[in-house]
């Protein structure tokens, strides 16, 4: 075999591993988020029922409150045809309006509780759907995670392997010279002519050197980006 062969080989093995390292990188991070949000979702739920049976205990002692009110109301009212002066009159009739007061006010409380827990209820509903459409995005995500990471993590174990020897089989200062290109230009350090363009970066390749390259004689250079060239054959790949 010779040298642009290896290099190719070479160029293969390290772009599938990069395309592990780039897929099993998002995927944590996605797992991560979801749980958070999951938690997050969880949390929100607790307090918003836990508001909701406040809220109930909170309306029903208002309700026992108005209700205690309006009988001593009426039993105030009662009062009012036994007095006989003006006196007692004015300070039973005080003592009416304060109470009625009062029940404006619990009544305008109630209804704020009661325009709060319809609000909170569709909150609550709608957070219990959003949580059972993540759970099981999560799990499907995490699922997903656990098989690819165990797939991917064999086949990481073998590439690294083949990477290791075809590296092997390189001169070092052709090795030098593809680490260098490719970590100038994003890990894609050989690429095939396309016709007469260069694969990498478009760019024209002169006839003579299309052919040269086609005898797969010897090493070419883009001009343009510094590619290792190769020629594609087309039955094959
Ligand atoms: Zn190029």
């Amino acid at each position: 075999m010779n040298s642009i062969h290896h290099l190719q080989e070479l160029q293969s093995i390290d772009s599938s591993l990069s395309e592990i390292r780039s897929y099993l990188g998002d995927l944590p991070v996605k797992v991560d988020e979801l749980k958070s949000k999951e938690t997050q979702i969880i949390n929100e739920l607790e307090d918003g029922k836990e508001r909701l049976k406040h809220i109930e205990v909170e309306m029903n002692k208002i309700e026992l409150e108005i209700n205690s009110s309006k009988e001593k109301i009426d039993s105030l009212k009662d009062q009012l045809f036994k007095v006989n002066n003006n006196r007692q009159y004015d300070a039973l009739m005080v003592e009416i309006d304060h109470l009625k007061e009062s029940i404006d006010k619990m009544e305008t409380n109630e209804l704020e509780l009661l325009e709060e827990k319809s609000q909170l209820t569709e909150k609550v509903k709608s957070q219990e759907e959003n949580l059972e459409t993540l759970t099981t995005d999560l799990s499907e995500r995490r699922s997903k995670l656990e098989s690819t990471m165990a797939k991917s993590g064999d086949q990481k174990e073998k590439l690294e392997e083949e990477r290791t020897n075809q590296r092997d089989e390189i001169p070092q200062s052709l090795l030098s010279r593809y680490d260098r290109i490719a970590q100038a230009r994003k890990g894609l350090a050989v690429v095939s002519v396309n016709g007469s363009a260069c694969d990498g970066c478009g760019a024209s390749i002169p006839p003579q050197i299309v052919a040269y390259v086609r005898t797969k004689s010897g090493l070419h250079n883009c001009d343009v980006c510094g590619r290792f060239l190769f020629w594609k054959d087309k039955n094959l790949n």
